[in-house]
């Protein structure tokens, strides 16, 4: 019944509701279909890449924007890569979808470049399997080649937990990507197990810290011990920190006032479409309209 898929809609996180949406019966049926849909998801072009501004917090510039995937079911409505993103890596599509990030990522960068925009790095989202099982070398080479981005405009999003899977292959990979010139940053910092002596082995340009410490941040002192943890861990290794979901003024102070160098988060800006990205940088660092 109506309720039933308005339900459904809500739970895969749209907006608004449309009354034709499947019901699905298990969790398990609701699973199949996804992963039959995303398998012709590519094909019909039913993905966008959202930008999320990152901001430099002493002098408020936007220095880079990460990537964000979007998948737009023609019944369902916007599904959440929280749902989807682990399905693609169970069926393996990810490699591909990956790959289309890839090149989104990297020709959209090189656009707002030759559109004169000041230049700036866009952050892709690595999962995995992508890491461990494609040719990310080679999909990272082609996709520079393709859209003629140089290699420093470009950086890598790992976590913890995937280069902890095979730490010996994934500084390989790391370093391969390194010498090319891409960054590489781990994201969730904290919500993994690093070892801190491996940590000092990896090549890496950033450190984020995990939205669920940023969350309670003004008030919880659990959270303030391993954000300042973080930060100070970054100065020693000679890495920018970064702290995400940044949404309040008193997170922001209080991040500044122990000397975190970035922050990104939907205080200064939620994710946005390339055109927002345009206004915010042809304005200067001014708030693009939050969508
Ligand atoms: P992530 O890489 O940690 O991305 C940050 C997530 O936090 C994004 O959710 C972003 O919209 C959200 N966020 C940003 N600022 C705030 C804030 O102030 N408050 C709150 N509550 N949330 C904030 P999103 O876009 O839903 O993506 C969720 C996750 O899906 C990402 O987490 C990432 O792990 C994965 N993902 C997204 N795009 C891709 C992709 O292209 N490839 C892969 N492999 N994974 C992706
Ligand atoms: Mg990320
Ligand atoms: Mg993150
Ligand atoms: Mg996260």
């Amino acid at each position: 019944n109506a309720d039933a898929a308005m339900y459904r809609a809500k739970e895969l996180g749209r907006d608004n509701f449309q009354f034709y949406a499947p019901e699905f019966n298990s969790t398990a049926q609701e699973k199949f279909f996804l992963q039959e849909e995303l398998r012709n998801a590519l094909a019909r072009a039913e993905f966008t890449l959202s930008y999320q501004p990152q901001v430099d917090l002493r002098s408020g510039h936007v220095f880079a924007v990460e990537a964000l995937i979007r998948w737009n079911h023609p019944s369902l409505g916007t599904i959440s890569p929280m749902k989807f993103i682990p399905l693609a890596e169970e069926t393996g599509l990810i490699v591909q979808i990956g790959d289309w990030v890839l090149h989104e990522a990297c020709r959209q960068n090189k656009d707002w470049q030759d559109a004169g925009l000041p230049p700036i790095v866009v952050c892709v989202n690595v999962s995995a399997r992508q890491f461990r099982e494609s040719n990310l070398i080679s999909r990272v080479v082609n996709a520079l080649k393709d859209s003629e981005l140089e290699a420093k405009y470009l950086e890598l999003e790992v976590t913890e937990s995937l280069i902890m899977q095979n730490i010996e292959t994934a500084v390989a990979t790391m370093n391969e990507l390194q010498s090319l010139g891409v960054q590489i940053s781990i994201d969730d910092f904290g919500t993994g197990y690093s070892s801190l002596s491996a940590l000092r082995t990896f090549p890496l340009a950033r450190l984020k810290i995990d939205k669920s410490f940023i969350k309670d941040l003004a008030a919880n002192e659990n959270d303030q011990a391993v954000a300042i943890a973080v930060i100070s861990l970054g100065q020693k290794l000679n890495l920018r920190v970064i702290a995400e979901g940044v949404e309040t003024e008193d997170q922001v102070a209080f991040l500044r006032k122990n000397n975190c160098d970035e922050m990104q988060g939907y205080h200064f800006s939620k994710p946005v479409s390339a055109a927002g990205i345009v206004q915010l940088l042809n304005t200067g660092g001014a708030r693009p309209s939050q969508k």
